[in-house]
């Protein structure tokens, strides 16, 4: 599928949601919900830092709300759009609540250069795509237009430069 002037704006809110979990001290990702119908129905940011957690991460936060509130078709027809690429957690949270289409901000690769550039810790567990965790899940992304914002996001978490 392609990315529409739709997802841009909500991949927008998702990169707003990144700025402000960085503004928060906690991690640079923030994730949306939005049904099929294009209503948003939840959103999360990375909480790491403010519980002191490293599986706060919006995207799972985004699957236990969609399993407490959403039905099975709700769930299979909701869209999650996400400033990064979901981790392998995340991913394995998503399928198994159900969830539908994946569209990211920036991917796992662009990530790992970024984190190797900066000095920054590599990521905890092997990174996996998204497609190898969830079979026949619709998944597009990074869009291009994004990157140097959740780079820039990464860069003041991981340097001492503001
Ligand atoms: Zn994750």
């Amino acid at each position: 599928m392609s990315i529409s002037s739709s997802d841009r704006a909500f991949l927008a809110r998702a990169v707003d949601l990144a700025a402000e979990a960085a503004r928060t001290g906690n991690d640079p990702f923030g994730s949306i919900l939005v049904s099929d119908s294009g209503e948003l129905l939840a959103e999360d940011r990375n909480r790491v830092g403010d519980l002191n957690d490293p599986t706060q991460h919006p995207e799972i936060a985004l699957s236990r709300w969609a399993a407490t509130n959403l039905d099975a078709d709700q769930r299979r027809s909701s869209t999650v759009y996400t400033s990064g690429e979901h981790c392998v957690m995340c991913s394995a949270s998503h399928g198994i609540v159900g969830l539908g289409r994946i569209v990211y901000a920036t991917s796992t690769a662009q990530l790992l250069t970024w984190l190797e550039e900066f000095g920054a810790a590599p990521l905890a567990i092997t990174p996996s795509p998204i497609e190898q965790i969830v079979p026949g899940i619709a998944v597009d992304g990074p869009v291009a237009e994004f990157s140097d914002a959740v780079r820039e996001l990464h860069r003041q978490r991981h340097t001492s430069a503001q």
